[in-house]
């Protein structure tokens, strides 16, 4: 089962990313964490994507195209993989489908804007896995410390207020619209966001047609 996760940034795409792994047993493709993770290594992709990340705007899309691809080619994913971050244009989604890359279910985790300050002032992510946190709403069992892998827990610097304001531009100018495209498709599902993130979990696991 091939899956994208849609939603604007704080929606919950990567904690539920998360807990679709442990349950689907198939692989999360983070583009989020996989630029940051080469923006710690120093690489040239890294280089070339910190300006645009730490802006809060969204890196080329070529760049983005050629990790993905690469990705979802390896053999981890054959029996599927979870897309969270990833298309974020229309100019991706067409590249995604002009590959040949098979989407089963586009799930759009809806959470007003209102809503997404606090989720961001209170996100703490892990440094080395990627793994994201809530000071209050999804905290550590060790303050400062990933309970999956004990990597330090860091706050995001495009996760600051300004930089959070940008980014929800960002998603209502550029991303939106490819619910409308997967809409004619007839792969989007909707689900409620502004629920326990259990609650959301469970509306995910039946909008894909898994029991819950
Ligand atoms: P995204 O990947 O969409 O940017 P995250 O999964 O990182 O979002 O979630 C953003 C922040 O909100 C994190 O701090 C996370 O712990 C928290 N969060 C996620 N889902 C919920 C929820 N249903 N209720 C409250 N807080 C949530
Ligand atoms: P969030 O889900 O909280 O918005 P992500 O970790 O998905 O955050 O993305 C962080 C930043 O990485 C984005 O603001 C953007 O600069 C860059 N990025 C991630 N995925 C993409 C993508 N598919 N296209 C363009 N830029 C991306
Ligand atoms: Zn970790």
């Amino acid at each position: 089962m091939n899956l994208i996760l849609l939603g604007a940034p704080g929606a919950g795409k990567g904690t539920q990313a998360e807990l679709l792994v442990k349950r689907l047993g198939i692989p999360a493709i983070s583009t989020g964490n996989m630029l940051r993770e080469a923006m710690a290594n120093g690489t040239e992709l890294g280089k070339l994507a910190k300006k645009y990340m730490d802006e809060g705007a969204l890196v080329p899309d070529e760049l983005i195209l050629g990790i993905v691809a690469d990705r979802v080619a390896q053999p981890d994913c054959e029996k599927g993989f979870i897309l969270d971050g990833v298309p974020r244009t229309l100019a991706q989604a067409e590249a995604l489908e002009a590959k040949g890359v098979k989407i089963d279910h586009v799930v759009s985790i809806e959470v007003d804007d209102g809503k997404i300050e606090g989720r961001m002032t209170g996100r703490r992510v892990c440094a080395k896995c990627g793994a994201s946190y809530h000071i209050v709403a999804n905290p550590p069992k060790t303050e400062g410390v990933c309970d999956s892998c004990g990597g330090e827990l860091i706050i995001r610097k495009d996760d600051k207020p300004e930089t959070v304001r940008h980014r929800l531009e960002v998603y209502h100018a550029s991303t939106e619209v490819l619910k409308d495209f997967y809409a004619k498709l007839g792969r989007l599902r909707t689900v409620n966001g502004d629920q326990s993130i259990e609650g959301a979990n469970e509306d995910i696991l039946k909008a894909i047609g898994a029991k819950v």
